[in-house]
């Protein structure tokens, strides 16, 4: 949309508010408000805010920050009130000499997706975030609301009333809704929409965070992204089906002659994803709670592999139907919902192209084994690795991965590692229910 149109639409949605957005390193949406009168002049010049108090754009010497509207992000937020209706825009974040912020997530992941288009390649996502509903019973307890299964449908449920309400403010907030289901644990659901290239995905999983929220708490339930919020069932995962495509629609991992249909690049790709997984973990699966789901017997990864079909691995490559070339795709499976999506994105294609680049063979597929069941000497025997067990652990894989580095640059690789040493530090220095339980009668 051009201004003009943008203002017209604006005057059409009777929005009274404009909240220009954009994240911070852990994932956080900031948000400068205005009255709807202030966008004619911010889409010309930009918005002026103080940035130094944000997490990771702490710099002194550069605490005023310019927002540039990104026009394509409009949408109205549709659980405002009519009187009060506000539209929200995602911003690009520019420095008092309007040069691109090197910290910004959002304008590294769309830096990278333009050195692609150059190449003529379109990178793809489409996630899967799940989440759990709680009721709010005024203890810290997450309790699940409804008595649902994997699939299950009953009329009367609560929870799938909100789960549809959920899709219809979605999809008018420009996300293509394919499904929304129930998952495997009590209270937990997942709603999948269509896939699109890394920006507007990662737009997209910002946008359905926090309209989960909101409308879940119209309902006075709270949404909860957190990957393992109860001990002892499934946690929340956000899978990643990736894709690449030339400009022209072509999807890049096809190819007919492969045993599983997938082409020299999409089998470069599965190698560089695999080789950085260690460190990628820190992206993808960047909270102290994450390294909690990432454990085996509840369909969450734990080694670094992949395979056809196969659940246990950390990547899954769907089973190819005739005519689908346009469907080829590798899932990855550890990224989970606490994470920054651009930065996640921005991490998975830095570990792609690596693998692309430097034509880094897959290894052998772990097809018809389920890798739970193996031994740890099996495992060695056959060089099948384990993602980090600690945020601790991701880190130092991090910090021992120049690719994954230089691919963020020093502004957000500093900024996020300092906000989640921090985090670590923090959660080690607690002493969990668990530990009084096991220790304090007993040691
Ligand atoms: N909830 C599982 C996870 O933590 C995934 C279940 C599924 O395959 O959809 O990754
Ligand atoms: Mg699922
Ligand atoms: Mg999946």
């Amino acid at each position: 949309m051009d201004k003009k149109e943008i203002l017209e639409r604006v005057k059409k949605d009777n929005v009274k508010f404009i909240s220009f957005q954009f994240s911070d390193v852990t994932g956080k949406v900031k948000s400068v408000d205005a009255p709807v009168e202030q966008l004619e002049g911010a889409l010309d010049g930009g918005i002026w805010f103080d940035g130094s108090s944000v997490q990771g754009f702490a710099r002194i010497q550069e605490s005023d920050m310019h927002l540039y509207v990104d026009p394509d992000t409009y949408a109205v937020l549709p659980w405002t009130p009519d009187h009060m209706k506000r539209a929200r825009f995602f911003c690009d974040i520019y420095t008092p000499d309007d040069e691109p912020f090197p910290g910004d997530p959002r304008g590294l992941l769309k830096r990278m997706l333009a050195d692609l288009k150059e190449r003529d390649m379109i990178f793809n996502c489409g996630p899967e975030p799940e989440f759990f509903l709680f009721r709010r019973n005024g203890s810290i307890t997450p309790v699940p609301h409804d008595v649902g299964g994997y699939f299950d449908f009953s009329s009367d449920d609560e929870a799938a009333q909100v789960r549809t309400e959920l899709m219809y403010a979605l999809n008018s907030m420009g996300l293509e809704i394919e499904v929304g289901h129930h998952e495997v644990a009590l209270g937990q659901h997942e709603i999948d929409f269509r896939f699109a290239d890394a920006l507007r995905t990662a737009d997209n999983v910002m946008t359905l965070k926090y309209t989960v929220k909101a409308i879940a708490a119209q309902h006075d339930l709270i949404a909860s992204f957190m990957p393992k919020p109860i001990f002892g069932i499934n946690g929340s995962g956000m899978h990643v089906h990736q894709s690449i495509f030339d400009t022209k629609g072509t999807n890049l991992f096809f190819d007919e002659k492969d045993e599983f249909h997938l082409s020299e690049l999409a089998h470069n790709l599965i190698g560089g994803e695999l080789k950085h997984a260690r460190a990628l973990a820190a992206l993808v699966a960047p909270t102290v709670n994450s390294y909690k789901r990432l454990v085996p017997g509840y369909e969450a990864p734990v080694y670094v592999g992949w395979a056809q079909i196969n659940r246990s691995a950390l990547i899954r490559i769907p089973r190819y139907n005739k005519g689908q070339n346009k469907a080829m795709r590798a899932e990855l499976r550890f990224p989970d919902p606490s994470c920054n999506p651009y930065i996640a994105f921005a991490g998975m294609i830095a570990a792609a192209f690596d693998g692309i680049d430097n034509k880094i063979a897959a290894p052998k597929p772990l097809n018809n084994i389920n890798i739970y069941h193996l031994s740890e000497d099996e495992r060695k025997a056959k060089d099948i690795k384990e993602l980090p067990s600690s945020l601790l652990e991701a880190l130092e894989a991090l910090d021992n991965d120049t690719v994954l580095k230089n691919a963020l640059g020093e502004e957000i690789y500093t900024a996020f590692r300092r906000a989640k040493l921090e985090e670590w530090d923090d959660f080690r220095i607690h002493v969990t229910d668990w530990e009084v339980e096991k220790f304090l009668e007993s040691a």
